[in-house]
Parts: structure tokens; sequence; C-alpha cells
């Protein structure tokens, strides 16, 4: 998920590696690293931490190689620590390799290996392929590579390099993005075009289940499948700026759309279909105690709270325990009761959130067992609670968070449907709902195409100070979310209430043209919430309808209607997000706002 830079040719190669690899800072990353190969000596150095602290570690003038690799990781298994950090070798020294992806089927592969007697020097799934890789060597880097990537399951770009063929890069990709530069009598490699720029415009990008064998005499390219493949040179015409943002304005933007992906990379090997169950590593170790669980407390701050909602309605609805969501704050000041029985789960994208770390210790303390929901890997969070599951979203740098709150969600379904079936789900009621979660990435496809009325609806309203948000049931936290980030990017004042609150109070507020966003789309709530559209039609709001695909009802009662796919209620919010996301994105655009660095906003918010 993070970056990859490779060179071949006549120039000295470290220097043009770790130029790419601060092009390449960008993307967020944790740890960094070369494997640079003079004659036939392999030389890795790497560590955690920033590029920089890598450039201290290495000696620029000392080394003549014309051929290396480089990567900055963003961890998804094992602490970013140094150990940990790409590339790895294989266990004979000779094979140095890069990754961007998860290897699904690693633990397979790990025992395997470990029978034959291979001892694994970090906790990565990456280190699996380097060893297979190793184990499958027999004098031809391109062959045992694709060997390799034969048996493996998951997502990878890699670049590879073997001592005993000095000047040699074999690069192969599926669902990581990679491309080959073209200079004069030398190849580059990159994950992003961002990092080679500097030294060509020529690219070539590799496609899924392609592979690349470069070396200063030329370029070949490949399936997987040895069948060859014929690539256009194409030149870059994107500048450095535009190529960060995959030639979106913002981030945020990025991010929003970036949203399938996200969810593909968050229930890879997780939902099993075939199975019909879903694997969850991560708490495997405890589901013993999860399933006997009495009583369940999901803990954290702004967006990912509002997640946690969505969890709380799940983990009743599917899994039948009494949940309830805290804010971390006031959970850790307010004398909590914690019965014999209680999991607290901690819900943080960054895994830094200094009210959910304090709540989910003082949880601890009085005996709960605590579980982690984070993003990044060997976070404060996720090294003190007892087991815990990732996001695998990739980083999110926008402040205001999007695909992080769809992995929290994902992850909490794939959690209740992991729990209900173990204590009163059927199979064909998890088989149903797991199928309804593999289809969401496609469907959140379909929802971003509304992308341009939501832009045309937040131009329209961009100027009111007061917008009200109205969902019932699944759809009330997405009214909340909807609602803050609103209030984070474009500095709108925009409350969320459930629906059926409006009339103890809020409806006092609604006066001609105010914006009022419902989310009513089918499910068990539907006619309710179209009387509450109706009320507020009566005094003259602007009504705003995210609806279910299909409903042509619904356009007599709102001004504007965007539509998403339809999906099983306790899925909806997953699609449901997205538009909201999509009109405060557009409305801070619109006012002129900072999308990416709101004001008064941090990321990780490590303060109490
Ligand atoms: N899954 C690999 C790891 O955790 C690669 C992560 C990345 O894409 O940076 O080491």
């Amino acid at each position: 998920m993070c970056g990859i830079v490779g060179y071949v040719g006549e120039r000295r190669a470290l220097p043009l590696l770790i130029e790419g690899l601060k092009r390449l800072e960008y993307r967020g990353y944790d740890s960094a690293g070369v494997a640079m190969m003079e004659d036939h000596t392999l030389q890795v150095t790497k560590s955690a931490g920033r590029v920089a602290v890598l450039e201290q570690m290495l000696d620029f003038d000392g080394s003549k190689a014309t051929t290396g690799i480089a990567h900055t990781r963003w961890a998804t298994h094992g602490a970013p620590n140094d150990a940990n950090a790409h590339p790895h070798t294989d266990a004979s020294g000779r094979i140095a390799l890069v990754h961007n992806g998860i290897i699904e089927n690693y633990t397979a592969f790990k025992k395997y290996l470990e029978q034959k007697g291979v001892v694994f020097a970090t906790e990565t799934d990456t280190e699996v392929l380097v060893q297979l890789i190793g184990c499958r060597y027999k004098g031809n880097l391109e062959k045992a590579v694709r060997e390799a990537l034969a048996e493996i399951h998951g997502t990878f770009g890699i670049a590879v390099v073997c001592s005993e063929e000095p000047g040699i890069i074999v690069a192969a990709r599926r669902g990581s993005p990679l491309l080959i530069g073209v200079g004069q009598g030398e190849y580059l490699v990159a994950s992003d075009a961002s990092a080679i720029l500097a030294h060509t415009s020529q690219v070539a990008y590799l496609s899924d289940n392609e592979m690349a064998v470069i070396s200063a005499d030329g370029l070949r390219t490949t399936t997987l499948d040895n069948i060859p493949v014929t690539k256009d040179i194409q030149e870059v015409e994107w500048t450095l700026d535009q190529i960060e943002l995959a030639g979106h304005d913002h981030f945020m933007e990025k991010e929003i759309f970036e949203q399938p992906e996200a969810m593909r990379n968050c229930m890879r090997g997780r939902v099993d279909l075939g199975e019909g169950k879903v694997h969850l590593g991560g708490i495997a170790d405890v589901a013993r105690e999860i399933t006997r669980a009495k009583r369940i407390i999901l803990t954290a701050c702004g967006t990912a709270w509002h997640a946690g909602l969505v969890g709380e309605y799940l983990f009743e609805d599917l899994g039948r325990i009494p949940t309830e969501v805290e804010y971390a704050s006031e959970f850790r000041y307010r004398n909590p009761v914690i019965e014999d029985g209680t999991v607290v789960i901690a819900i943080s994208q960054s895994g830094e959130t200094a009210d959910t770390l304090a709540a989910l210790s003082e949880a601890r303390e009085r005996g709960a067992l605590a579980l982690g929901v984070v993003n990044v890997v060997g976070s404060s969070i996720a090294r003190e609670t007892d087991a815990g599951i990732y996001l695998h979203v990739g980083p999110e740098i926008g402040v205001a968070s999007t695909k992080a709150f769809c992995g929290q969600v994902a992850v909490l379904a794939m959690m209740a449907s992991y729990m209900g079936r173990r204590r009163h789900l059927s199979q064909s009621t998890t088989q149903e709902f797991l199928e309804a979660l593999a289809r969401i990435p496609e469907q959140m496809e379909q929802a971003l195409e509304n992308s341009d009325q939501a832009k045309t609806i937040a131009e329209a309203c961009a100027q009111r100070e007061n917008w009200l948000y109205l969902g019932r049931g699944y759809q009330y936290p997405v009214a909340l979310e909807g609602a803050l980030k609103l209030k984070e990017i474009s500095y709108i004042h925009a409350e969320g209430l459930p629906a059926a609150e409006m009339k103890h109070g809020p409806i006092a507020l609604i006066n001609d043209g105010m914006p009022v966003v419902f989310i009513a789309t089918q499910g068990s709530q539907y006619e309710k919430i179209i009387s509450n559209i109706e009320q507020v039609r009566a005094r003259g709001g602007r009504v705003i309808a995210v609806a279910t695909k299909g409903d042509h009802g619904i356009t007599k009662l709102a001004t504007d209607v965007l539509y998403v796919p339809h999906t099983l209620e306790p899925l909806q919010p997953l699609l449901t997000v997205i538009p909201l996301q999509l009109i405060a994105y557009h409305a801070a655009v619109t006012r002129g706002c900072n999308v990416d660095k709101p004001r008064n906003l941090a990321k990780s918010v490590t303060v109490e």
C-alpha cells in the first residue's frame, strides 16, 4: 500500500532511489529501506521512521551500485520496526524483495516453509513471499518469481533482485500499481510516477497479472503465465502535484474515491464466500471470550464514534449482545461499571487518539477484555489491546476521515457476523450478509457517480449557515457523520439527529430554504422517514434525500435526490455516507476552505 522505486542502468543508483523515496513521502509511511547490488553483493539497509533516518545510515560516496530497489512501508502485518521494514531477503541472502500489498495466505505458507527449515526474521506477510521465491530459485529469478506468485493469494506490486543475476530487476503486479520508467540506457520501476519523473516521463504501466524484467539492455513484459505482452510507452503529462493527488484536487477527494479499493483491501482474506464465514486472525486467540461476551462497550471519538454507533446496532442486531457506544472522553472519567464478560472495543484511525487510549487502559484495569479497531499497525492502541483488527484501508492523509469510517464500519460488520454466527445466526443468513458485504465495493463505485450532482447541491446551498441531517435506525449515525463532515471542512453549522427527534425541538429551526438532508433509503423505517420529510417540506425546508435506486416516488417530495444502490439495511451506512462526504467536500471547495487541513483540526488528536 505504500511506495516502491527501483533502478537499473549505468548511473549510481543510491541517490536516485533516495530521491525517489522522498517523492513518495506524501503517501504516508512508517519505515523505509533500500537493497543495493554491486557486482554479486547485495547490501540491504532499512530502518523504521523517516527516509531522512535511512539517509543517515547510507554511504553515498561509497556505493557504486548501479542496480537497486527501495521501499517506503505502510505496515499491514507486523509492527513498523527496523526488522519488518522492506526490502526483505530470503534465507540464503541472495534475493531481496520490496512489496506493496497484502499476502492473504501467508500463514499457510509460513508453516510450510518453517517445516522445510526456513527461519523467519520478520513478522511480515511479505517475508513469506521472498522465502518462497528463495525456495523455488534454481538459477533463474524470473522463473522463481513466477512460480511463487502462482501459489500466493492477495495483492502485490513487487520488485525483486538477486545477487546471482546482477543488473536485473523482476517486477510484477496484481492489485497494487506498478509502472516502468524508460530512460536512455536505464530503466526504473515505481509504484507511482512521481518517484521517477525527475529522470524520465516515458512510462509503461503494468496491468494486473503482468510481469516485467528490466536490465540496462531492455524491458521485457509478459503475463504472470509467461505470455509475452507488448506495452505502450506513454508520456506522463501530469505534474508532480497532480500525480500525488492521482488527478484529484485534494487528498480528501482522492480518499473518498479510493473507498471501493479500501473496502476490498479491508475484506481481503477475511470475507470467505466459499465457506460462508469470516476469518479474523487478529481476534482468533480470544474468540471464545468474545463469543461468551455478556456486554460490549465501543469507545471512540468523532467519526470513529459514529462508526461505533453503527457497530452498536450491528452487534445487537446480528450478535444479540447488549452493546453501547461511549465517547472515550466521557467513559474514562465517569467511573464505568465493568462486569465480568465485558468486552471493550476501542476504535481509532490513528491508534493514537489520547482519549481513546486512556479509556482503553481504564477498561483494562477494570478487567475488561480490550480489543482495538485501528488503521495504523503498531500504533499505541494496537499495542495496548489484548487483540484487534486492522482496517487495512491504507494511509489517510486528509484530516477529515472518510475511508477510515467505512473501514471501521466494515470491520465492525465483519465482527458482528463473526460473533453472530457463533451465537445464533444461521448459516444462510450469514452467507446472505457476507455476499451483500462483498458487493459493497462495486456498489460504492455506483454511489460515487453522484459526485457531480452532490457538487450542484453543495453549490446551491453552500451559503446557508445552518443545515440539518436526519436519519433513522442505521442511518442515524450516518446523519451524524454527514453533519460532522460538513462542519469540519466547510465551517457550516450542521446538526445530525434521529429523524423522529426533530419534532421535539429542532423543527423550530426550519425556515424557508434551509437545507435538510434526509437519509431515506428503503428499509424498516422508510414510511416513517417519509412522514418526517413531509413535516420539513410543510415548513419550507429544502429537502435533500439520499434514497435507494429505483425509488422514483421520493422525487415528488425532495428538491434533490442522490441515489445509492440497494443493500441490506445494516450495510447501508457504507453506501449512504458517500453522497454526504461528497456534499461536504464540494461545499468546502465552493466556500474556498482548505479541505485537507481544516482550521483548528489535527489528523491525530493526541491531546485530551
Ligand atoms: N504487507 C506488507 C507489510 O506489512 C507491505 C505493506 C506495504 O504495502 O507497505 O510489510
